[in-house]
């Protein structure tokens, strides 16, 4: 087996025995990056040089024993909207184009502490607006397992980069179901925690009541060591919750005999595309078999979900993009008369066509007249849609569902009508509303070869379960990526060898708008 098939925690074991060094697994990560990058385009920059330096720097703590857990040495990559000391964090944005931060976010200094290699920052919806990573300005990801399909999104990079090999873990965030959906789409894990778990702090907010930083890996396993890395109380997010529970690996336990597990019948109705309904009912055989109790009931107010999410969600980026104006960081245009008009100017050329229909949407939901007819009845939803949940959690400890209605788009298809892809966040939207944690499990894949993965919602604080469930499903399996990772790394480098690494620094270059 090649270094780059290591999950995150086998490959971290190895480093420690010195099968493999920091630098080995650095540099075959940058290697696969270049040969993938042109067909794949999952990241935006790739900090060549700095993860070098940090691998030696991380090998060297780790021959003193100063770095002993899971993570020590293994490279990871970042979605662009987590803000990176010194290196470039534009949100896939014309806004941000040339944003470098002056702090790193919380749970990356985390992760770091942990002894983790950053080798870049990766594609992603611009500012998490999306569930197709094709509205970046840096131009759309494709789908590893083919590439003329979407990843998903808005996490779309950090899932492709992980299904393709080209780092080990990424993070993600999670507004709306922006790490389960495109972990969905690319066959790879993806776990997004309770809200208040890992702190925002750092995180370009999007909408900051439903907005959560989570894992992408290969399993389940990765998954909860990266958890247990990232997962913090932080004054400085004032929603950040202080746990007692955060050893996630624990819970990695092949036992599921009596394990509650719900079936929502409104879940697998109407929309639902039948190969990916049948491959997850076949999951939830699997567990039935592992000695789960598996039912179906009715979770109700399914239908609500997406219109409270957009107009809440709309409402909150209105009001955290309203700091992007020209002034202090980010784009400024090169032609204006006054003050009023630089503002302008500056946000209709750097925003994108989606960004500027959420922001005119969330200004609307929320002006005086409006106010009570959307924004608060929006609330007023979320509480119902919080009350049906809290009644599920009486009967089970998990809820399983789909991810998404169908499998991976094709790409073009879903920017033509966007209240549709709208509605394919139907069955992620909700544990965001009410602050779930949910994790996606690949379970099988379609007649054309496209992955599906199948989700796992738990109660508030519940991760441990899902991470129980989780795991015990995946040993009856093997993770298993696109052939084109493997393809890639056997292949040798193409001409365009170092154009990833040079992607730093100019969104211009590739192929910003
Ligand atoms: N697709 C959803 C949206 O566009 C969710 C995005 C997310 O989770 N960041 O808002």
């Amino acid at each position: 087996m090649s270094i780059l098939e290591l999950t995150a925690v086998e490959l971290g074991k190895r480093i420690k025995t010195g099968q493999v060094t920091v630098e080995e697994a650095v540099q075959a990560s940058l290697d696969q990056i270049k040969k993938a990058e042109q067909k794949v385009n999952a990241f935006v920059t790739v900090d060549e040089e700095g993860a070098l330096r940090r691998a030696e720097e991380v090998q060297k703590k780790i021959n003193r024993g100063e770095l002993r857990g899971p993570l020590a040495g293994v490279p990871a990559a970042l979605k662009d909207n987590l803000c990176t000391k010194g290196l470039l964090t534009t949100c896939c944005s014309k806004i941000l184009y040339n944003f470098v931060p002056s702090y790193t976010a919380e749970a990356v200094l985390h992760l770091e502490r942990a002894g983790a290699v950053i080798l870049g920052k990766t594609n992603m919806d611009e500012f998490a607006m999306g569930s197709t990573t094709e509205t970046s300005a840096y131009g759309e990801t494709r789908n590893p397992w083919n590439l003329d399909h979407v990843p998903g999104g808005s996490s779309g990079g950090s899932c492709a980069a992980v299904a393709v090999n080209e780092c080990f873990y990424a993070l993600g965030s999670d507004t709306g179901g922006s790490i389960r959906q495109p972990s969905s789409f690319c066959g790879v894990t993806g776990f997004k925690p309770t809200y208040g778990t890992v702190s925002r702090y750092g995180l370009i907010a999007y909408g900051s009541s439903l907005d959560q930083i989570g894992p992408v890996a290969k399993d389940v396993t990765d998954c909860a060591a990266i958890l247990e890395a990232i997962a913090s109380y932080d004054p400085k997010d004032s929603t950040s919750i202080r746990r007692e529970d955060n050893r996630f690996t624990e819970a990695l336990v092949d036992e599921v005999r009596g394990l509650r597990i719900g079936i929502p019948r409104d879940y697998f109705g109407e929309g639902l595309n039948p190969q990916v309904r049948d491959t997850i009912l076949g999951a939830a055989d699997v567990l039935r078999q592992k000695g789960a109790i598996v039912e179906e009931f009715d979770l109700s107010l399914v239908e609500y979900g997406v219109p409270a999410y957009y107009v809440i969600a709309s409402a909150e980026a209105s009001s955290n993009l309203s700091r992007f104006d020209g002034v202090k960081y980010g784009y400024r245009s090169p032609s204006y008369k006054d003050l009023y008009s630089m503002y302008k100017k500056s946000r209709s050329e750097g925003f994108g066509p989606e960004v500027k229909r959420r922001i005119m949407l969330g200004a609307f939901v929320l002006s005086s007249g409006y106010y009570d007819a959307y924004y608060v009845k929006a609330q007023k939803t979320k509480a119902l849609i919080k009350r049906a949940f809290d009644q599920a959690f009486q009967s089970f400890d998990v809820i399983l569902a789909p991810a998404s209605p169908d499998t991976a788009p094709r790409l073009g298809q879903s920017l033509r009508d966007p209240i549709q892809m709208y509605l394919g966040d139907i069955y992620t939207i909700s544990a965001n509303l009410v602050g779930l944690p949910g994790l996606t499990v690949p379970c099988g894949t379609d007649s054309s070869g496209l992955p599906i993965g199948m989700q796992l919602i738990g109660d508030c604080f519940q991760e441990k379960k899902l991470i129980r469930a989780g795991f015990a499903f995946e040993r009856s399996r093997c993770y298993q990526g696109p052939a084109m990772a493997k393809e890639l790394e056997q292949s040798t480098p193409n001409p365009y060898v170092g154009e990833a690494s040079s992607a730093q620094g100019s969104i211009w270059e590739k192929g910003g708008k």
